[in-house]
């Protein structure tokens, strides 16, 4: 399968290739040439099927031969090795958690298939590729995790300094091997300063082999078409429509449900829920695509101002916004609505959500006044991530899973940084 830039402005390139890449070099995302739909037998049959197989035959058409299928398997069989359970919440709505994994947020999936495609492609190539990240917090654990031992791919992840949880840090600080952590002197914007400048020095660039493992990267952005997969099999004896409710930051976790409906899976509706990062929301009433800075919530990993998928979410619709708009709504809550979300499904169904979660339970019940489908919301980290609020809101402790649990035992080690030059001689030593 070849890719295309959405920017059409650069040569279409191999899976590999585009893996490697991350970003076109007309800086457009990459796209896969077609999507060819399964056959109908695959969803007929799919609730006597493993996880692993779902994933395998979903996934194969986007990267087999450029990774074999014998290999192929081995990566989803070593990606998707914990549960995706659907939990009821009422007659009418279920949440999809996501938050098994080792780190305990969604994405762990994407961080670990993409590493095992890097390290599978990096086996040929002498010189190492180095992951250059910077997280507010949840996102640089997933990806640390899943880089963890990968050979000739090293991680190197920048957090602002007393600006992410005890419980975020220590899974950044702690894993010791082919990841470093570096504490920047600094804010989130600080962090992504540095690394988008590193990207873009080609000093730096012409010495070593710098990639980004974000969701613009296909092999993390791709994989998340599993959730919705793996949803239908246990909810299709239901025999009712099913529609979704996704918490939406960058897009890519939505957009690859849209992927999972082209290649056939019955979806009534999708449904974007956001905080007051509502860049889409307005588009789909107003036509008119407008960018904003990002504004600070209680659900940070969704405050995103330009969600950078959206441009595959229109190609994917070919860019026909009445196509879209028949297929995906959207709707904006604040902190306080999402804090009154969170008590009530701890109040009324002894639900202990998280913050991005309450944010899709709140579009779920927005979507029912006008439909009788079964909604499905994904629950993206486990309610510990973010443990301030949540106790905050519903007065109770939680204890710790047994995932965060260890790590917090471990010892913090990471590298004070607190300016571009130092980041780059930390790089070039
Ligand atoms: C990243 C993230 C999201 C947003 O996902 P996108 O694919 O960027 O839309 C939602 N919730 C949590 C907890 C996340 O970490």
């Amino acid at each position: 399968m070849n890719y295309y830039s959405l920017n059409r402005k650069a040569p279409n390139i191999t899976f590999s290739e585009a893996v490697v890449r991350g970003l076109a070099p007309d800086k457009g995302l990459y796209f896969p040439e077609s999507i060819t739909p399964l056959e109908p037998s695959f969803f007929e049959t799919i609730e006597g099927k493993s996880n692993t197989k779902i994933a395998f035959e979903a996934i194969k058409q986007f990267i087999v031969p450029e990774i074999p299928e014998d290999v192929l398997k081995t990566i989803v069989e070593e990606t998707l090795n914990f549960d995706f359970p659907v939990v009821e919440i009422n007659e009418n709505i279920s949440t999809l958690e996501l938050f098994h994994g080792p780190t305990m947020a969604f994405k762990d999936v994407g961080a670990r298939f993409m590493a095992r495609c890097l390290g599978y492609f990096n086996k040929t190539n002498t010189n190492d590729v180095t992951v250059l990240v910077a997280t507010s917090g949840d996102t640089g654990g997933a990806v640390a995790n899943g880089f963890l031992s990968v050979k000739g791919v090293n991680v190197v992840i920048l957090y602002p300094s007393g600006k992410v949880s005890d419980i975020q840090e220590k899974q950044l600080t702690t894993l010791g091997q082919n990841i470093t952590a570096l504490e920047v002197d600094g804010v989130f914007d600080d962090c992504q300063d540095m690394v988008k400048r590193a990207f873009m020095d080609v000093e730096l660039t012409s010495k070593m082999q710098l990639t980004s493992a974000n969701s613009i990267n296909i092999a993390r952005w791709l994989p998340q078409l599993f959730y919705f997969l793996f949803t239908y099999k246990q909810l299709k004896s239901k025999h009712k429509d099913i529609a979704f409710s996704v918490p939406s930051g960058n897009f890519g976790n939505i957009c690859a449900g849209m992927v999972a409906q082209k290649l056939g899976l019955p979806v009534k509706q999708f449904i974007a829920a956001n905080n007051t990062n509502d860049t889409v929301v307005n588009y789909m009433t107003t036509q008119s695509y407008e960018p904003k800075p990002s504004v600070q919530t209680i659900s940070n990993a969704m405050d995103v101002g330009n969600p950078s998928n959206f441009i595959r979410i229109q190609e994917l619709h070919n860019n026909n916004f009445e196509a879209l708009k028949a297929n995906l709504c959207s709707f904006s809550y604040t902190d306080e609505e999402t804090k009154t979300a969170l008590l009530e499904l701890y109040k009324d169904y002894d639900y202990v959500a998280d913050p991005h979660g309450a944010v899709g339970y709140l579009g779920a019940k927005e979507y029912l006044k006008n439909s009788d489908a079964h909604v499905v919301f994904l629950e993206t980290a486990h309610p510990t991530k973010f443990l301030g609020v949540v106790e905050d809101v519903i007065e109770q402790t939680i204890p710790l899973p047994p995932q965060i649990e260890a790590v917090m035992d471990k010892e913090k080690v990471a590298i004070s940084v607190s300016s571009y030059d130092e980041l780059k001689r930390f790089l070039l030593r």
